[in-house]
């Protein structure tokens, strides 16, 4: 090695030695008779001191020529410092130093490294390998790692085995679209990314591997939204002969573990709930459980009394924010605005407020009878002080809709902590969606997730009613993971692509190898997938999962510093057999 210690690593004990260092530039304070410079790794920082009149003369002179993010090594003694830095775990000791010398110069960085900077994101994006050594930024990726090495460990204690599949494959139906990669060899054909392993992970069930489990890479080409990556990593798993239930207990195990290794905390056991409870209860298949606020409907008492919007509606639901009763005029119409923004949708805001002295007044008072707001408090559970929140409409947009007045206002009520984790496993998704457009049905998890085993019938007469043998790992609001029990009969998985509108060829065409396999004895099997990028940031106690991807895309989908996506040359392109039209 180049050096005998790290920069984070020198206390009081190695006072007396005489070390070498190697390091980046962090700072350089000239005061004339004294220099210092801190010198920076990954593992910390350390004062370097160069003295006048006790430095030799050209090792003094060559540092002074020293700027931000020159690589050097130096080797000096330690010693005690007079002023010391209880900021700095080497804020004891300095290097006096006796030779210098400069591995490599830097240009003036385009931003300041250190933990507060000043380069805004592109900027940033742009140099990423210098964003990298900032210290939030590395740690970000240090907490994956670690993450990573926890998941593996944990796995292979269970018996998994981890094994790689292809990248380049043919489409994978998660729902989104595909990436693909034209070939050059067959023109006008076409590899596809994979949206997830899923088909190969089942084909290595039917191979007898048991246990698999990866940490790959997935693609999935949709519209950019905030926070979304065109390439994201799962923790992707599947199981022969399990249950749901084995599936849950093990893979609760993996999160638990995560949780406890990386944050110090205890998630406990995580408690269940049915995707009906959740929508009817949060308007939300992936409810926050840090705070209560549940649902209350309130069709039955609000209907009939001429007021035409809640007489109208297919659905009159309300939420109680506790203690807000005292919320000003500007502050409801503040909300009220907020609620009729475009993305949210609705059309208006009833409240009522419940005064501390134990008078009611709504914003519908013309309409209701100070008895009538009684009965709406008692369906809400509210006591004076409260403030009574209600929407109505057509039930599934009107959920929705006060499924973000609710996060709404458990950002407005601080009931969010970013260090409380509310986990929560979600069952019995539908297995199949209409889609009026398409005038199709499509599968909500993915067409080879298996119906609950008392619903099977129900794919020939009311598939909408089937349940799906799926589950979610939520946390915080968040879906960190999901998977099911999959379907192993050529039968059923046939019967399943019929429902979905794909003819006998298409299947075949498309899943033929699946379809195949199983009928060589296909065990039973689950699994399940988790959003490491996602794991990361909620364990990371942040909301975007770029700070925990080392060169992530920005949102819309360009990587600044690479410059790509980018047009390739006319040779490149013919080679391909491709014309650009447009
Ligand atoms: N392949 C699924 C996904 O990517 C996960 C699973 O069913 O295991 O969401």
């Amino acid at each position: 090695m180049l050096r005998t210690h790290t920069c984070g690593e020198l206390r009081k004990s190695h006072v007396g030695e005489t070390v070498t260092l190697t390091g980046w530039v962090q700072r350089v304070r000239d005061k004339g008779g004294m220099l210092w410079i801190d010198l920076r790794d990954k593992f910390g920082l350390t004062q370097l001191v160069f003295e006048e009149g006790k430095t030799q003369e050209d090792v003094l002179k060559q540092a002074r020529k020293a700027g931000r993010e020159f690589v050097l090594s130096v080797t000096g003694k330690v010693s005690e410092r007079y002023a010391k830095n209880d900021k700095l775990p080497t804020g004891d000791i300095e290097v006096v130093v006796e030779t210098y010398s400069c591995l490599n110069e830097s240009k003036v960085p385009p931003f300041i490294i250190e933990d507060e900077t000043d380069g805004g994101e592109d900027l940033r994006m742009k140099y990423r390998y210098l964003d990298l050594r900032r210290n939030p930024v590395r740690k970000g990726l240090e907490l994956r790692h670690k993450i990573m090495s926890e998941t593996r460990s944990y796995l292979n204690e269970q018996m998994f085995m981890e094994v790689e599949t292809p990248y380049l494959i043919k489409s994978t139906p998660e729902g989104a679209r595909d990436f693909v990669v034209p070939s050059r060899i067959h023109h006008g054909e076409f590899y596809a990314l994979p949206q997830s392993p899923q088909t190969f992970k089942q084909l290595l069930m039917v191979s007898g591997f048991d246990r698999y489990y990866q940490i790959v890479r997935c693609f999935r080409d949709e519209d950019f939204r905030a926070d979304r990556q065109p390439e994201f990593s799962q923790i992707d798993c599947e199981m022969s002969f399990v249950t749901r239930e084995d599936v849950v207990e093990i893979f609760e195990g993996l999160i638990r573990r995560l949780f406890l290794k990386t944050r110090n905390v205890d998630l406990g056991t995580f408690p269940h709930m049915s995707y009906d409870e959740a929508m009817k209860s949060y308007g939300n298949d992936r409810p926050d459980l840090r705070f209560e606020m549940k649902f209350s409907e309130l069709n039955h008492l609000t209907q009939g009394k001429g007021f035409n919007v809640f007489d109208s509606a297919e659905l009159v639901v309300g939420i109680n924010a506790t203690g807000c009763a005292e919320y000003t005029r500007k502050q409801v119409d503040a909300l009220t605005d907020w609620v009729k923004r475009p993305q949210i949708g609705a059309k208006g805001l009833v409240y009522v407020k419940y005064n501390s002295d134990g008078t009611l007044k709504s914003s519908v008072d013309k309409f209701y009878s100070e008895e009538d707001l009684k009965a709406w408090a008692n369906e809400f559970g509210a006591k004076p002080g409260d403030l009574m929140l209600i929407l109505a409409g057509e039930a599934n947009a009107t959920r929705k809709a006060l499924s973000e007045l609710r996060l709404h206002m458990g950002n407005e009520l601080g009931l969010r902590d970013k260090n409380v984790f509310k986990p929560v496993w979600i069952f019995d998704f539908p297995l199949v969606e209409w889609d009026e457009e398409t005038k199709r049905y499509h599968a909500i998890h993915h067409p080879f997730t298996s119906p609950h085993k008392d619903d099977v019938h129900l794919l020939e007469t009311e598939p909408g009613a089937a349940r799906a043998n799926a589950y979610d790992v939520v946390i915080n609001g968040s879906e960190i993971g999901g998977g099911s029990i999959r379907i192993h009969s050529r039968d059923l998985q046939n019967k399943m692509f019929d429902l979905l509108g794909f003819s006998k060829e298409e299947a075949q065409k498309q899943f033929g190898f699946l379809l195949d396999a199983f009928e060589y004895g296909a065990p039973p099997h689950g699994g399940i997938a988790f959003g490491l990028d996602r794991l990361c940031a909620i364990l990371g106690g942040s909301d975007s999962i770029r700070d925990f991807m080392a060169f992530p895309k920005n949102n819309s989908g360009r990587d600044l510093m690479i410059d790509t996506p980018s047009a390739i040359d006319q040779e490149q392109l013919k080679e391909l057999g491709l014309k650009i039209t447009s």
